[in-house]
């Protein structure tokens, strides 16, 4: 749900030295994705937490998990010995959480700083948690989602985002708040989603007290111009929609920035590569058995950090993902 932003890989760094570097010296990333609960209250279409939550009611389907207390305190004891900032999800809305306010709480006893991404639609409950909390760094809404909605429900939450843009920009000016718009593309209900988008946006500029020339234009975003200021440190965020991998044709050439700046943990402690691993294809060891240290510097994680470094995607999984063909 919050892959990085693409970029080029620094090449002045061989293959050898960060896997020797790895080996021998501590493992430092910018974020770990801890996946506080797999549950969601919305059913995107494009999104396996959606397909599963349709599948709710057959006998196969996978209970949804919320991330015991226990494991929690273990991820981010963990996290904060490698990396700056944490995310609270891969799948999942983390705000549904039972825990989730002591889980921020919790998270200011560390260093690191939450890069919140949410679908919104608990703003209003959690909002003054979260403005509290003096762990948030960045909150990200994926207001996307809501062209999928009945349009009361859509107008309802976008209202709540708004309303929580505009208390932050008075009580926490430092924040960063994305409003993503990731929807551009071709698929199926692509005109409603375009309808959607124009209301976002007269919306926004309503709230904000926008004229013509500072209102975002759609039409002039582009692969080097996804973001547009609105006001403050909030943004309007434009992008593809996104693609999980595993579907598609092969391609074994290819490189990622996962295990160099990030990875993630499920909601079962299972450590993965990145943050698209929703299934644990690429589990490179469990929490907790082993420390992080340890798993980052495992065989797995070791041969697939350098197969990106010599620009080989050795896991099938990778093989079959859209997202790596950003980097280049
Ligand atoms: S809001 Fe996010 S987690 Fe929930 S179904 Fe949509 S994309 Fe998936
Ligand atoms: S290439 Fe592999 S590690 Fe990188 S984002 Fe895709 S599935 Fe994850």
């Amino acid at each position: 749900m919050t892959p990085l932003k693409s970029g080029k890989r620094n090449s002045a760094k061989s293959s050898n030295e960060i896997c020797s570097n790895r080996q021998s010296g501590s493992v430092l990333l910018n974020s770990i994705y801890i996946e506080i609960t797999d549950t969601c209250n919305l059913n995107c279409g494009f999104c396996p937490c959606g397909k599963q939550s349709q599948a709710a009611s057959l006998p196969s389907a996978k209970a949804r998990t919320f991330m015991d207390s226990a494991l929690f305190k273990r991820c981010i004891q963990q996290a904060a010995l490698h990396a700056e900032n944490v995310y609270f999800h891969i799948l999942g809305e983390p705000t549904l959480h039972p825990g989730f306010v002591h889980y921020l709480k919790a998270l200011e006893t560390t260093p690191l700083k939450l890069n919140l991404t949410t679908n919104g639609t608990t703003i209003a409950r959690v909002g003054k948690h979260l403005l509290q909390s003096l762990a948030l760094r960045q909150v990200n809404f994926s207001t996307h989602a809501y062209g999928e909605l009945e349009t009361a429900h859509a107008e309802k939450y976008l209202q709540d985002v708004l309303d929580f843009c505009q208390m932050a920009l008075a009580a926490r000016p430092e924040l960063y708040i994305n409003l993503r718009l990731w929807n551009t593309g071709d698929f199926p209900d692509v005109h409603r989603q375009k309808e959607w988008n124009q209301f976002l946006i007269a919306q926004i500029a309503r709230t904000f007290d926008l004229d013509g020339n500072a209102t975002p234009d759609l039409e002039h975003f582009c692969s080097r111009h996804k973001s547009f200021p609105v006001r403050g440190r909030l943004y309007l965020h434009r992008d593809s929609r996104f693609e999980w991998p595993g579907v598609g044709n092969i391609n074994t050439a290819g490189t990622c920035h996962a295990l160099e700046t990030h990875v993630g943990i499920l909601h079962d402690g299972r450590v993965v590569a990145c943050c698209l691993d929703h299934e644990g294809k690429i589990t490179l060891g469990h929490i907790h058995e082993q420390n992080l240290d340890e798993i980052l510097k495992g065989p797995l994680a070791l041969s697939l950090l350098e197969g990106f470094q010599k620009r080989e995607l050795r896991h099938p999984l990778c093989q079959k993902c859209s997202f790596c063909r950003r980097f280049r």
